[in-house]
């Protein structure tokens, strides 16, 4: 026969499956309003990429003690959730450690080793915190980080300290229980960092310690499951995202700028050269980008993957010479926007022009500092460089000089007001000379 405490779990665990599946549709969805990318290729060449970004987190170690503190967050993360697991079988079983006694003396060693995460975790996240909030490092203090990034980003730690302070006191009151032989706490054997809060508990009645350990227990895992459903609105996606975002990553070098397959089929049309798999070319819509449904797929989940982290824009010349550029705003406007569309929102919104401006895009020197910066090898200079061409392409809206070049490339072939044939003339007064 099911419990009240089961059946209330079993309401709380469907109802947090729900909204997760919900979102988790809804971003799919999101993403997939984005234009067609084939990245199927080199799956072995962009498997070891994945493991070594998202999971060796390869690109964080430019900066050893940041990398090492975040590894230490998301190694807690991913094994401290072997132990949510647990906790979902003594919720819907019923059951108090349903691993305890299966495991016998390994049960102990896997929960110390849970301690020194969560406690790791913890110290983590509070060096995090002050240095966000009391040593104000540069890129988290950017403009595109004031109300609710800022927010987030804080929130996230808060959470997370507050989580594995509730997971050690639990481990603390169980101890007692434990040693006073209360009826369903099985022995773990000592946990060495929850056993230094013991005194705390030590002179508590058994029915209190009863009531602080369920209480932590039940707190705990209610919250890891909204904090599952809250990091879908978060760029704490990043933990999720960033595994499939690394694997279908820009293969090419990094200078390789990709042509056009519209434009390159109407050139070579009209060069009498054959489109592309022989095909006529096909209706464009729109050249380049001037709303996020005419980014890539690959950009939109970029968008999604972003952390936040301002790594880009620390190494942006644009940012550091002072322009509005801010690759890291370009990727957050990108998924707010998306987001709005997904709503059925801003119809009358575009994301050049009410998210980006024409001011800044033009600040962008195509240099890539942004993507080689980025942890999760998100490129905001595609982004970018698919408004860039809208503007050209589309409005003619480019800088005067800048068009002047263009005109300059399409009647010269090269960016100087020079005929082809007048190139050398500059040879003749040499030739007179001699
Ligand atoms: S490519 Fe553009 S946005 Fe990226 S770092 Fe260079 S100037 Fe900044
Ligand atoms: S684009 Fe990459 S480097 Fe820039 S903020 Fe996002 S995760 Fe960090």
């Amino acid at each position: 026969m099911i419990g009240l405490s089961q059946l209330v779990f079993l309401v709380i665990v469907i109802t947090a499956g729900y909204f997760l599946t919900k979102r988790i549709k809804e971003i799919r969805r999101n993403i997939l309003m984005g234009k067609p990318l084939d990245r199927s290729d080199k799956s072995s060449e962009r498997l070891k990429s994945m493991i070594l970004i998202a999971f060796g987190q390869k690109k964080m170690f430019k900066k050893p003690i940041p990398a090492f503190l975040h590894l230490l967050i998301y190694v807690g993360f991913l094994v401290i959730n072997l132990e949510v697991l647990e906790f979902v079988i003594d919720g819907l079983t019923g059951e108090h450690r349903f691993f305890a006694p299966y495991l016998g003396d390994f049960y102990n060693v896997a929960m110390n080793f849970f301690e020194i995460l969560a406690l790791g975790v913890l110290i983590s996240c509070i060096i995090f915190l002050i240095r966000r909030n009391v040593l104000k490092v540069e890129r988290f203090t950017k403009p595109e980080m004031k109300g609710w990034p800022a927010m987030d980003g804080n929130l996230i730690l808060i959470i997370e300290i507050v989580l594995m302070v509730v997971i050690l006191k639990m481990n603390a009151a169980d101890q007692v229980l434990q040693s006073r032989g209360v009826e369903g706490y099985y022995e773990t054997g000592t946990l060495y960092i929850s056993n230094v809060l013991i005194p705390i508990y030590q002179n508590f009645s058994s029915t209190l310690l009863i009531t602080i350990e369920r209480g932590a227990w039940w707190f705990h895992i209610v919250g890891i499951l909204a904090f599952a459903v809250y990091v879908t609105y978060s760029k704490h996606l990043h933990i999720f995202l960033a595994f499939p975002n690394t694997y279908y990553s820009n293969l090419e070098s990094k200078g390789k700028i990709a042509n056009m397959d519209s434009v390159t089929n109407e050139v070579k049309l009209m060069l009498g050269m054959p489109a592309e798999n022989g095909a006529a070319p096909e209706e464009v819509g729109r050249f380049g980008a001037k709303d996020a449904t005419d980014l890539s797929w690959k950009s939109l989940m970029e968008a999604y993957s972003c952390t936040e982290c301002g790594r880009c824009t620390a190494e942006c010349p644009a940012n550091q010479t002072g322009k509005l550029l801010s690759p890291r705003k370009v990727v957050m406007d990108t998924r707010d926007r998306i987001e709005e569309i997904g709503k059925g929102q801003g119809r009358e919104k575009s994301l050049l022009g009410d998210y980006i401006t024409n001011e800044e895009i033009n600040a962008c020197t195509s240099c890539n500092a942004c993507t080689e910066a980025c942890p999760v090898n998100i490129d905001p200079l595609s982004i970018i460089l698919e408004m860039k061409r809208y503007v050209a392409m589309e409005e003619s809206g480019s800088p005067a000089s800048w068009n002047a070049m263009f005109a300059n490339i399409e009647t010269n072939f090269a960016p100087w007001k020079f005929a082809p044939t007048d190139r050398f003339n500059w040879a003749d007064d040499v030739k007179q000379k001699d």
